[in-house]
């Protein structure tokens, strides 16, 4: 046995999936849904009719199972009353894994750390997170023990140095001490440009791709707009400060798997850079924006980059012009998400 020690929101025990109608968004549409090895052998060796129904709507590809989706992009375990048909008929336990967690992401490791999360991809979780009117995000920190050797002092120490700098850097945006970064960084009519030329590599889906164009739409005038929105809305900054660390907290951890901490560092800015203009696309057509709104933007933001792989990809690169041929062909991008089983 070794000793971790895991971290989460202090939110994270009150979320709550609405699993009703009153929910903005289903989450059991557009998705790559994979599933995992010990529920694809459970469906595989499932008898009777309850198991042929369950084999008739998943596939396999590349050794892996996956859950077949109609053409109207929903699963095809989705009743038409938006319920999941296994539950339904059997129980919680015998739904894949990812659709038992999501929209938390659990057990990201790095050396005896272990993070897990909550998805604003989600609109519950983005509810949970700006209608709470507290500044600051605060992390509960607990100490376990789980399976396999103990973790070797180096990696230790590398570790506890990673979560050092983000600590503080989780810090230091929620203080202001960032604000230049955070709101002055596209004052010039040349950086918002070449933000335009950057929002059109991201891919985009319904239901978040209208938004999505209506922030292309209004690059060249946010300029003027995100005065507006600052001076209208007292509580824009510190929403956007506590996103920012919300972003720092999980992306900053990338620089293990990465190698380098300069493209985790880019997204968290730009990350916040694009939530702002979402925001304004909202702003600009209504005139108002309530917390309700701020829910909305995060949000769209989350089901636009947050489960998209190639987006967060996207987010890490420095931009230049010069380079855009070599930017990656989303074509054959995947929506994930993330598995941790
Ligand atoms: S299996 Fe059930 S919970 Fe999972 S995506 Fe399909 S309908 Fe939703």
């Amino acid at each position: 046995m070794k000793k971790i020690i895991r971290e989460r929101p202090s939110y994270y025990s009150e979320y709550k999936c609405t699993g009703d109608t009153t929910c903005i968004d289903n989450c059991c549409n557009l998705w790559v849904l994979p599933i995992d090895k010990k529920t694809s052998d459970y469906y595989l060796a499932k008898e009777g009719e309850f198991g042929e129904y369950l084999r008739k709507n998943i596939y396999e590809e590349n050794g892996g199972w996956f859950l077949k989706i109609c053409d109207n992009g929903r699963c095809s375990f989705l009743t038409d009353n938006d319920l999941c048909s296994i539950r339904l008929k059997d129980c919680e336990d015998s739904q894949p894994f990812i659709c038992k967690v999501y929209p938390r992401e659990t057990n990201i490791m790095v050396g005896n750390y272990r993070q897990d999360r909550l998805l604003i991809a989600c609109s519950e979780v983005a509810r949970l997170f700006y209608e709470d009117d507290r500044e600051r995000l605060e992390f509960i920190k607990t100490e376990e023990e789980a399976e396999g050797e103990e973790i070797d002092d180096n990696l230790k120490e590398k570790t506890s140095m990673l979560l050092a700098f983000r600590d503080g850097m989780v810090e230091g945006l929620q203080a202001g001490v960032f604000d230049k970064s955070l709101f002055e960084a596209y004052e010039s009519t040349e950086s918002l440009e070449s933000l335009f030329e950057d929002v059109n590599y991201f891919e985009g889906h319904e239901p978040t791709e209208t938004v999505m164009n209506n922030v292309r739409a209004l690059i060249k005038e946010a300029g003027e707009l995100r005065k507006q929105f600052y001076e209208k809305v007292p509580k824009a900054k510190m929403w956007m400060r506590k996103t920012a660390a919300y972003f720092a907290h999980r992306q900053l951890l990338d620089t293990v798997q990465d190698g380098s901490i300069d493209g985790p560092l880019i997204s968290v800015f730009r990350s916040v850079h694009i939530l702002e203009l979402i925001c304004l696309s909202i702003f600009k057509e209504r005139g108002v924006f309530t917390v309700e709104d701020m829910v909305m933007s995060a949000y769209t933001f989350g089901l636009t980059f947050e489960i998209s792989m190639f987006n967060i990809n996207l987010m890490k690169e420095v931009r230049n012009k010069s380079k855009d041929k070599d930017y990656p062909d989303n074509e054959n991008s995947e929506l994930r998400p993330y598995l941790y089983p």
